[in-house]
């Protein structure tokens, strides 16, 4: 007896300490006006909003967004409780003169690093600090079959100088799988010809098996989409889908569209990586500036 440890009620203990300082994850969703994106948080919240008699959440229909807004819910994934925070914003990309669109969104961003910092400074060492930095920010392309617009190049590049941008095929049906495989193929050529850095990123201390784990990512993204705010009922089993005139799309199947695949990366795969990597390369980024900023 006396070589037990404990490990498990370690472990317990830990999960309990993160239940109550709410574990969170913020996600924030970018892109021009009706690609999809109140749709596809709605999406995401109801694949994990089934309650335990199998029926989905309240089926709550998508209004024009109007500000920037947090929409959250407590989901479990791997057993562990977390807070899902995801970040609705305003379209933009429909003006004339697009100038500046942005800035709002980057400005949110980094107020999120400011108040961090702030509470940083001020808490006492072993409190506890509410995190609301944004994780990930999910960029939604126009699904032309073309290339990337002009606006994508310049906001993706001004975004992943603070955040973890993952790129995402807005409304994936109304691209044939051939087209979507080729236009997944033509953006991410555009991204590396621009210079544009996604997550994730190699670094020096990255070892063999994860830059192999980084490549396979990136020739995964951009994820191919499909939301849905309807329910629909395929082999007895409640899901959110598309009804057309040829038939139903399954936002859930595999076979037709990535959005599971989405969904394991963030919730479960890439979770604690998309956090490490926000605190330790956007956060410190943010950070060592403003500390040498208030120095000088
Ligand atoms: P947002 O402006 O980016 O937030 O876009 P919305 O979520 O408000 O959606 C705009 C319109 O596109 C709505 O009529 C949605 O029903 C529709 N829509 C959303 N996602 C998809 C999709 O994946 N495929 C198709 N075909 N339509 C979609
Ligand atoms: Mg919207």
């Amino acid at each position: 007896a006396s070589t037990y440890v404990g490990f498990d009620s370690i472990t317990a203990q830990i999960e309990h300490k993160l239940l109550k300082r709410g574990f969170q994850f913020n996600v924030i969703v970018v892109g021009q006006t009706g690609l999809g994106k109140s749709t596809l948080i709605n999406t995401i919240f109801a694949s994990h909003l089934i309650d335990s008699k199998g029926r989905l959440a309240a089926e709550e229909p998508v209004r024009q967004t109007t500000e920037i807004h947090p929409v959250s819910h407590v989901i479990v994934e791997n057993g562990v409780r977390l807070r899902l925070n995801i970040v609705d914003t305003p379209g933009y990309g429909d003006q004339i003169n697009n100038e500046g669109c942005w800035d709002t969104i980057i400005k949110y961003i980094k107020d999120q690093h400011s108040a961090y910092l702030r509470k940083e400074l001020t808490a006492m060492r072993d409190r506890h600090i509410q995190d609301t930095r944004i994780h990930c920010a999910l960029y939604f392309i126009n699904p032309s079959g073309h290339s990337l617009r002009a606006i994508d190049i310049i906001v993706m590049k001004k975004l992943s100088e603070v955040v973890n941008v993952v790129p995402v095929v807005a409304k994936a049906d109304s691209l044939t799988l051939e087209e979507r495989e080729a236009f997944k193929q033509k953006i991410r050529a555009e991204m590396t010809y621009h210079n544009i850095r996604l997550y994730p990123f190699d670094t020096e201390e990255s070892d063999e098996e994860e830059i192999q784990l980084n490549e396979s990512i990136r020739t995964m993204t951009p994820f191919a989409v499909v939301g849905s705010d309807r329910s629909v009922i395929i082999d007895g089993k409640t899901v959110r889908g598309r009804k057309t005139r040829w038939g139903v799309i399954n936002v859930e199947n595999e076979k037709h569209c990535e959005f599971v695949y989405l969904r394991n990366f963030l919730t479960r795969t890439h979770l604690q990586d998309l956090i490490e990597t926000t605190a330790q390369i956007h956060y410190e980024a943010f950070r060592s500036k403003q500390l040498l900023a208030l120095k000088e």
